[in-house]
């Protein structure tokens, strides 16, 4: 036997010392977590002895301003499987299969998983549920679940939203206040043994929390009026799409924002376009989610657009406050405006305006008058403006996605980019941009943020939490706004916005016809801004057709539009019609006494609308009519809608 060396003595003292010192960090290891961590181990295991069962919290409801629903909850059942007890794999795969119409193979890998408890189905509805509770089949269990309702489908889609198959908001209002509507889980802590039995007295559970009820500053009556304009013009104009916002300009709550195409809440992911659903199935998933991000746009916020002659408004202001220019002041138009070496026309040329005051120019909407007023301003005083009136930033509202504007820097505005941005050109804003700005101008020059959120109430009606949004900084003069709201009501009273003209109301708006990029393919946006009552305003509102055939004059596309949308908003807001004696003449071979439909089924309460010349739409559902606007005896045009109301 060899002799071990020092050297080795020392090396085995050295590996027993290490071997000894790692003993003990194990050893204290186990006592630290023995004394430490117990509680929290012990909890492990006792969640690995039990199966969680959670109860999902009822998503708050997105209601209008005046309270009616929106996006709802509504309980629905959840079909799940504990896999250790179940006894017949084929048997109870094929049923579940058959009767939740899924795939068989899926189902039986699924109940097959070796986990405590696996969901097969959610959404179930209450018949089926009570089939598959019925059976009794080992193993199979069906738990209460919700699931989102949308009454109105596809009314304000692109603006409300929707939610995923875990009811958690994915687009819209419903993303965007996510955190207040969805509240917490709750669990059902189910005690089992070894085997995955339940112990039945062992049970546990922690109530979920409801989400908020969100109370917007959408009007359904307000949105189903743009709805239906929308729709018909978009349908008759063969536009590829189109939009309609309607908000207060004091204020900047958004009563009705309706794009078309638009699509079915309940069904989301459907296109609504009937050739793409066609060959849906040869698209790749890029392809597929390409259109149906693009069927979620949101005109209003998402995409950004030339505005044309609209933004005239913006040059006009911003004349009349830095003192360039009085509406009296005297300008001459011979069909074009030398700016450099260019020679930039007036939209009528070869025609001219030839000599018009300021107020003229406008109600002319003559390209020479504002590329001057510009020249007058300079570059730097008229970006100065493009930002106080917000045009450069994002409007703050809220929903998500909001695409920012395109505008030169002020180094790159020569006196070619001056003129022609002067009249709505050469730059992009979105369309909520020019809403938002237009109602500075008319609200007595206060900076207003557009949004939807008004107050989250709880179940009760009682008030949880109040959006704050206040009036923002004063931007231009008293004197200022009131000036430019008598110049733009004259130009809907005398000059290109002359077919919205609505007997009875004064009217302010300005129109526009922009040609698309790139120039001269023939595809132009028809929009019409307009607001009232002129002299103090309670709405204002945007229609924009995109790509109308055949004509595509913003005056004559989106007027009647305009008229049409105005002349049913402005009574049910309570702004009475004062008609001149000219005016009655002609109104007057157009009225009808409303006649009593209340009780009535929405069947008779057409056929009594239909016989004195009236049409209708509902709010709500039901088997009779709850109440009417206007009431029984009131007169009115006969292009007014009456509203029935079912609950
Ligand atoms: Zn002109």
């Amino acid at each position: 036997m060899q002799k071990t060396t020092i050297l080795e003595k020392r090396k085995l003292m050295v590996f027993l010392a290490g071997a000894i010192l790692g003993l003990g960090i194990i050893f204290g290891r186990l006592l630290y977590i023995e004394f430490v961590h117990g509680e929290a181990w012990q909890e492990m295991a006792y969640e690995q002895q039990t199966r969680d069962r959670l109860i999902s919290p009822n998503r708050g409801s997105i209601l209008d301003r005046n309270g009616e629903g929106i996006a709802l909850t509504e309980t629905v059942n959840a079909v799940s499987v504990i896999p250790v007890q179940v006894t017949d794999v084929e048997a109870t795969a094929t049923y579940l299969a058959t009767t939740l119409d899924l795939d068989v193979d899926w189902v039986t890998a699924k109940i097959q998983e070796k986990v405590a408890l696996v969901r097969i189905d959610t959404k179930v509805d209450s018949e089926i549920a009570a089939q598959v509770r019925a059976a009794e089949i080992d193993g199979v269990m069906v738990d209460e679940d919700i699931k989102r309702i949308y009454p109105y489908s596809d009314m304000a889609s692109q603006v409300i939203g929707f939610v995923g198959s875990d009811n958690q908001g994915i687009l819209g209002l419903e993303a965007k206040y996510d955190s207040i509507l969805e509240g917490e889980q709750g669990k059902i802590l189910t005690l089992t043994d070894a085997r995955g039995n339940e112990v039945d007295s062992e049970q546990e559970r922690i109530a979920p929390v409801d989400g908020g009820n969100l109370v917007t500053t959408l009007d359904v009556v307000i949105q189903q009026y743009a709805e239906q304009a929308i729709e018909k013009a978009v349908e008759t104009k063969g536009a590829t799409r189109g939009l309609i916002v309607v908000m207060n300009p004091q204020n900047g709550e958004i009563y009705a924002m309706a794009n078309y195409p638009n699509f079915d809440l309940n069904d989301p992911f459907t296109i609504n376009d009937a050739d793409l659903a066609a060959i849906w199935d040869t698209f790749s998933e890029t392809e597929k989610s390409d259109a149906l991000n693009s069927m979620w746009r949101n005109f209003a916020i998402n995409d950004t657009y030339e505005p044309g002659s609209t933004f005239k408004i913006f040059t006009s202001t911003a004349g009349l406050e830095e003192g360039v220019i009085t509406p009296e002041s005297i300008f001459y138009c011979n069909g074009y405006h030398i700016v450099g070496d260019r020679r930039i026309k007036c939209w009528r040329y070869p025609l001219t305006h030839g000599s018009q005051t300021f107020v003229e120019g406008v109600q002319n909407s003559c390209n020479p008058v504002f590329m001057e007023v510009g020249e007058r301003l300079g570059a730097e005083t008229f970006l100065e403006y493009m930002d106080q009136f917000g045009l450069l930033e994002k409007t703050g509202i809220d929903l998500a996605g909001e695409a920012s504007s395109i505008v030169h820097q002020l180094e790159n505005i020569g006196p070619v980019e001056l003129a022609t941005m002067t009249f709505g050109q050469s730059f992009q804003i979105t369309p909520m941009q020019l809403l938002a700005g237009a109602s500075a101008i008319v609200n007595g020059g206060y900076q207003i943020t557009p949004h939807f959120a008004k107050e989250v109430v709880d179940v009760d009606g009682n008030l949880l939490e109040t959006f704050a949004y206040e009036k923002g900084e004063q931007i231009i003069s008293t004197e200022t706004s009131e000036q430019m709201k008598v110049i733009l009501e004259s130009v809907v009273s005398e000059g290109t916005g002359n077919k919205a003209y609505l007997a009875g109301y004064r009217l302010g708006g300005k129109t526009a016809t922009s040609e698309k990029l790139p120039r001269g393919n023939g595809k132009y946006i028809a929009s019409f801004m307009s607001f009232a009552p002129a002299e103090d305003p309670e709405v204002i509102a945007l229609v924009l057709i995109d790509e109308p055939q055949g004509v595509y004059y913003g005056g004559t596309v989106a007027g009647p539009i305009m008229q049409e949308i105005m002349s049913n908003i402005l009574p049910y807001i309570g702004v009475e019609p004062i008609y001149t004696e000219a005016e009655w003449e002609e109104v007057s071979k157009e009225l009808a006494i409303v006649p009593n439909v209340v009780g009535l089924t929405v069947a008779e309460a057409q056929k009594a609308l239909r016989e004195v010349g009236i049409t209708s739409f509902s709010v709500g559902e039901g088997d009779m009519v709850k109440e009417q606007f206007p009431p029984s005896g009131e007169q009115i045009h006969v292009e007014t809608q009456v509203i029935l109301y079912f609950e």
